[in-house]
Parts: C-alpha cells; sequence; structure tokens
C-alpha cells in the first residue's frame, strides 16, 4: 500500500534560533514594530488537538487516524508557558488568549489559567484572561476555569441547525451540547461572551439570521455574536475565494431582518468592526480579515504548542522560544530576544494578500490555524 503523506509535518517545526542582542533590551512596555505597532495581545496554543474536525481547520482527509500530533514533551509545560508569557507582559502585553486545537482538551487548564491569573501588567494590573473553545466540553469546566481566575471566554459556533453544525464539525457532535456550555459560561460569569461564527459562503450563510435571532431573543445584550470572514489560513484546507462572505454582505442580509448602526471600536487594534441592533438589543462584530485586512494595527503574537513565537497568523516561520526556555539563558536574555523579533517584525500579509501572485498549489509553508492558535 503507497505511503500516506501529510504535507505540513516538516514544517511545523521550522523556526529561526532566536538571536539574543549584546545590548539588552529593557523591558518598558513600550516595544513597537518595524510600523510603529505596539505589543498588546498574546495567544497560546495549548494543544494541537481537536475534538473536532471543522473542514475550514483541519480537515479530516489529513488530520485523520494516522495524523501525528506533537508528543506531549515537546509541548511547552505550563511553567514555561507562565515565565513566557510573564516576559510578554513585561513588554506590553495586555490581554493573554488561550486557544489551540482545543484548550479545554489540554489535561488540568484550570491550573494554567490560574498561574496566568497572577501575572500583572508594568502598572500593576491583572491582565485580560480569555480562552476560546468550540465549547463541547465547557458545560463540565466552566465552574474550575472562572474558579481558577478566567475573565471571560470566546466560543466558536458555526450553526444553530443542528444538521448543518454536525456536518460542519464533522465529529457529529450536537448543537445542543455547545449551547449548554454557553448556558454555563453566561451562568458562572464568564462574560461578556463572543461568539464567533465563521461563515462560509454556500455552507451556513443560511445560518446567519437564525444565529442571530437566537442570540438577540435569549441573551439581549448580554452575548456578543461575531461573523468571521473564511480566512486562507494554514496549507490544507483547500481555501478558495468564492467561499467567501464578505464582511458587508453579512450586515446587509442582517439589517434587512434586524436594523443595524455602525458604533465605534472600543480600542485601537480590535478585529471586529461593530455594529449594534436599531432595536437596543444588543450588538454584533464583523471581522473581515480577507475584504478589510486590518493589519496596520494588529498587535498580536502567538505562541505555539510547542513554543514557536509568530508574529502573522499567515507567517511560514517561528522563532524557537523554547530553545531558549529550555537552556540556561536568563529572564533578561529571553526578554530581550523577544524584544528584537519585535523591533524586526514587518508582517502585513493581509494587506499584501491581493498583491501577491495566487497561491497556485499547496499553500506551501503557511502554518495551520490549530497549531498556532486561533
Ligand atoms: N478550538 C477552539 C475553537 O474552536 O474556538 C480554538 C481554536 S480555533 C483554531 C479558533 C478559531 O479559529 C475558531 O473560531 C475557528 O472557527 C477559527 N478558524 C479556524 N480556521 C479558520 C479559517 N480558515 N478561517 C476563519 N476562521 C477560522
Amino acid at each position: 500500500m503507497a505511503e500516506k503523506v501529510i504535507p505540513l509535518a516538516d514544517h511545523r517545526y521550522a523556526a529561526a534560533l532566536p538571536r539574543i542582542p549584546l545590548q539588552p533590551i529593557p523591558s518598558t512596555g513600550l516595544l513597537s514594530d518595524t510600523l510603529g505597532r505596539p505589543l498588546r495581545d498574546l495567544r497560546i496554543s495549548v494543544t494541537d488537538r481537536c475534538n473536532f474536525r471543522c473542514g475550514y481547520c483541519m480537515p479530516r482527509e489529513v488530520f485523520d487516524k494516522q495524523y501525528q500530533f506533537l508528543p506531549h514533551d515537546s509541548l511547552l509545560s505550563f511553567e514555561e508557558i507562565t515565565r513566557t508569557a510573564r516576559l510578554f507582559a513585561a513588554h506590553g502585553v495586555q490581554k493573554i488568549r488561550l486557544t489551540g486545537g482545543e484548550p479545554l482538551l489540554r489535561k488540568n487548564i484550570e491550573v494554567l489559567v490560574s498561574m496566568l491569573s497572577e501575572l500583572r501588567t508594568p502598572d500593576g494590573e491583572p491582565l485580560d484572561l480569555t480562552l476560546t473553545t468550540n465549547g463541547s466540553l465547557l458545560a463540565r469546566k466552566a465552574q474550575a476555569l472562572k474558579d481558577a481566575g478566567l475573565k471571560r471566554v470566546t466560543i466558536s459556533l458555526d450553526a444553530l441547525d443542528d444538521t448543518v453544525f454536525r456536518r460542519m464539525n464533522d465529529a457529529d457532535f450536537p448543537v445542543a451540547d455547545v449551547l449548554a456550555g454557553i448556558e454555563a459560561a453566561q451562568r458562572v460569569g464568564l462574560g461578556p461572551i463572543k461568539v464567533n461564527m465563521v461563515v462560509q459562503r454556500g455552507t451556513n450563510d443560511r445560518e446567519i439570521v437564525p444565529m442571530a435571532r437566537h442570540f438577540r431573543e435569549q441573551y439581549g445584550g448580554a452575548i456578543i455574536l461575531r461573523f468571521i470572514e473564511y480566512m486562507d489560513v494554514g496549507a490544507t484546507n483547500g481555501w478558495r475565494m468564492d467561499q467567501v462572505l464578505p464582511s458587508a454582505d453579512v450586515v446587509a442580509c442582517l439589517n434587512e431582518a434586524y436594523p443595524l448602526q455602525a458604533i465605534d471600536a472600543n480600542y485601537s487594534g480590535e478585529t471586529a468592526e461593530r455594529w449594534r441592533y436599531a432595536d437596543g438589543h444588543g450588538e454584533i462584530g464583523v471581522i473581515s480579515s480577507v475584504t478589510q485586512a486590518f493589519c496596520q494595527d494588529c498587535n498580536r503574537a502567538r505562541l505555539s504548542t510547542e513554543g514557536k513565537l509568530f508574529l502573522c497568523l499567515f507567517a511560514t516561520q517561528g522563532h524557537d522560544l523554547r530553545a531558549l526556555l529550555r537552556s540556561d539563558h536568563t529572564d533578561e536574555q529571553i526578554a530581550s530576544a523577544i524584544g528584537l523579533i519585535w523591533q524586526g517584525r514587518g508582517d502585513r500579509y493581509s494587506e499584501l494578500r491581493s498583491t501577491q501572485a495566487p497561491d497556485t498549489g499547496s499553500g506551501a509553508k503557511r502554518v495551520e490555524m490549530h497549531y498556532i492558535g486561533g
């Protein structure tokens, strides 16, 4: 029988060894990159495993029973994650999002949450500590996460219709269990809750209005539903532009059912464009990373499950912080290395997407979203 080829096995390990500058780069909280963008947001992938097989993220044909996920000893330990996060907080990070893979699959995740909840910004403020989940284990875990110090959660949910949802998660997982997870998160106070729906033209675009109706009617303004354009992340999902439903179309469709009014961003660098229901029943957001790139104020860094630092969701190469963490470098040296990496950052893939030659084949070296974290 022919041997199965897994297309991304090698380059998920590609990473440069960070350089430690001769002159230390102090942790002033004021770092900026070559485009003047500060470092404010760190996303940490705590596992590359997921119990869903959404076709746009971890298609089953690739991530099947033979697929080799990272071995446990290559994952950053909770101590290594917390040490790294502390150095990032000193450099100005104010928000940490745990992600994956499915972060609630990482054993004892609440222990990590409690360790991270101790961190402070240079001004002594607690970090905005949050987590993105598919919601499948949330009903069971919500209370423990809250008790450990998690502030809020974002839940991914692509459809309310059970048939559409089961088809999209490709794990036959029922929507009722995710809704129960959302309910539990709301009950224990993990809010304000955001629900993210990736919209794929022809797959779940009929779910836009039912999703809006559900969250308006059940939760009023308490839950913010956000619609995400399907992105060309990774190299395995076979992305095509004609599967992208532009956010402008989502807004137009919703506006017919429930008139909307544009509202200002909460802060600079916010990924979602905000709209409120004219009748006062809360707000929605649209994240238009394909049709309206927002690289100019991207302040996000991503730490992969095995400790590679990525500066862009569409990056092809990371920086191997784990190599520094597992040698005898001091915090000051590692912080300086992080500072140097950020100071050299010029990534703006989404802005350049339309000017680049189309990807003609494999999508080559882009890292997968479940590996660097969504
Ligand atoms: N398992 C968790 C979850 O489902 O939220 C966290 C990881 S998942 C990679 C994070 C988010 O990325 C999810 O909302 C998912 O829908 C989104 N996502 C994955 N691939 C995507 C793509 N190609 N385009 C847009 N969003 C995508």
